[in-house]
Parts: C-alpha cells; sequence; structure tokens
C-alpha cells in the first residue's frame, strides 16, 4: 500500500524517481527492525516532542515522500506544537512545491503552507536550488523537523544552529547521524505517533519538558538501534537453523 502511494504521487508530480529509490532504502531498513515501532524510537519522539513544544519557533519540513504518507500528520503535528509546516525539496520545481503545498491544504485542512512563492532564504553552504527556505519558517527556526532528508542539508541546518529532528529508517545514514535526534522508525509509524504524544505531553509541566530533553542522549539511542537490529538478525537465524556456530 505504501508503495502504491510513493507510485500515485509519482504520477501526482509531487515524488520524483529518487524518491522511489529512497523509499525502497526505506523498506529494507523496515525490515530489519521488524516493521514496528521499537522503544528506541519511541524515546527519541518522546525527546522529540519535548523539543518541538519547548520551541519558540518550531518548523515541520515536507518533502514529496513524506507529503504523500504522512502529510496530514505533519500538520497535524504542526498544529500541536504551535509550529509552521514548510515545503522544503532536494529536487526542487516550483511546480513540484507548489503540488505539495496544494496537497496539504486541499487534503489535510492546514492553513499556511511555507516554502513555495516564499522560498526566497537561503541556508548557507548549500548549492541554490537546494538551499532555498522561508524567511519565515526554516531560515529563523530554533527546532526543524526533516523526514527522509539529505545528510548534507541536515548537517546545513545543524551549522545555522537549529536542533534538528529526524525520521530515518537507517540508522546508519548521515542525517541520523548528524541529528540531534534521530527517530529510527517508519514516517507512516512516527508522525501520527507525535501527534498522540503531543496531544498528552502538552500538559506537561515545561520542568518535565525540559528534563526529557536533557536526559536524552542521541548516540545511545543510535547504538540501540544497531544493536536490536544485530541481535534480531542473530534470533531470526537462530529460528532458522542457520546459525552453526556462535558469533
Ligand atoms: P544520507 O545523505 O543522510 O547519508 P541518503 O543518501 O540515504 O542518506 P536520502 O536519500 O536523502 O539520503 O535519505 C532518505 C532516507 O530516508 C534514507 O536513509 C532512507 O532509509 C530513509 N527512508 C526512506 N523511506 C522512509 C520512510 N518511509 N520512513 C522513514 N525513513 C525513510
Amino acid at each position: 500500500m505504501l508503495r502504491e502511494k510513493i507510485v500515485e504521487g509519482m504520477r501526482r508530480g509531487i515524488v520524483v524517481p529518487e524518491g522511489l529509490i529512497a523509499h525502497g532504502r526505506g523498506e529494507c531498513f523496515d525490515y530489519l527492525i521488524g516493521e514496528e515501532t521499537r522503544g528506541f524510537a519511541l524515546e527519541a519522539m518522546r525527546a522529540a516532542v519535548a523539543a518541538l513544544l519547548l520551541a519558540e519557533r518550531p518548523v515541520v519540513s515536507v518533502n514529496g515522500n513524506t507529503a504523500v504518507l504522512a502529510g496530514c500528520d505533519a500538520v497535524r503535528l504542526a498544529e500541536e506544537v504551535g509550529g509552521r509546516v514548510e515545503v522544503n525539496l532536494f529536487y526542487r520545481t516550483e511546480e513540484r512545491a507548489r503540488r505539495i503545498a496544494e496537497l496539504l491544504r486541499r487534503e489535510c485542512g492546514a492553513g499556511e503552507v511555507l516554502g513555495v512563492e516564499d522560498a526566497t532564504a537561503r541556508v548557507p553552504g548549500l548549492e541554490h536550488q537546494r538551499g532555498r527556505v522561508s524567511p519565515r519558517g526554516i531560515l529563523v527556526a530554533d527546532v526543524v523537523l526533516v523526514a527522509l532528508e539529505d545528510g548534507d542539508r541536515t548537517e546545513a541546518l545543524r551549522r545555522m544552529g537549529k536542533r534538528v529532528i529526524a525520521i530515518d529508517l537507517n540508522p546508519l545514514s548521515r542525517t541520523a547521524r548528524a541529528a540531534d535526534i534521530t527517530i529510527v522508525d517508519n514516517v507512516v509509524r512516527a508522525m501520527p505517533r507525535m501527534v498522540e504524544l503531543a496531544r498528552e505531553m502538552k500538559r506537561l509541566p515545561r520542568e518535565s519538558l525540559v528534563e526529557i530533553l536533557e536526559g536524552y542522549d542521541n548516540r545511545r539511542v543510535l547504538a540501540e538501534s544497531l544493536e536490536y537490529i544485530a541481535r534480531r538478525l542473530t534470533e531470526l537465524a537462530r529460528d532458522e537453523g542457520l546459525l552453526v556456530r556462535p558469533l
């Protein structure tokens, strides 16, 4: 079903061919974690929601794959944390940016969507089209949530001093390693779960949110995700009787 959505997204001019390949990479890593939200992802989501709720100017960045897979949840999440939604594309064309914004408005009831006509500012260190952002959105944001993002852009956002939250199924990607908070989970599970968490965590006092955020360690969480994959594969091999000698 997800694959169909991505293919349909391409027919609608929202997803690019590179997005299909990225989706395939994601599917592979999703197999490895058993296509479920694991403890390490949930811990990262809690820290991410705390960061978004504490932020002064949070932005949820939406690209083609994210729009077709979890666009409406991205809109809901931005609403819950009092943030903005911005279309931000690696392979940018004005037409595609417009189509994504239209999807978010028509199908998800989004109010203002940034990053279309107003993508006039630049992220330093990125080639022209790839660095275009809204001066009212990502440029001035203190916390940015990205999904299926490219490593160069994640690193560039970090250099600008932003706190970056990434949803990325590959714990080894440059994005996963450069982000402040990495949610190793499928965007289709993570985004709605974060909306729920935001609704619950909004009631917490500020100090509790700060505590959650300060107690979070992304290196440990990434290590746990790799350890989980390794353990799971070992157990699967053992179940199949394939493991003939201990590692
Ligand atoms: P990097 O540049 O960060 O090293 P990359 O070259 O793989 O990684 P992209 O192709 O821009 O960069 O990133 C796409 C990332 O999104 C991949 O790591 C892929 O595993 C991940 N991904 C693909 N589909 C999903 C999904 N549905 N949910 C979460 N992550 C996904």
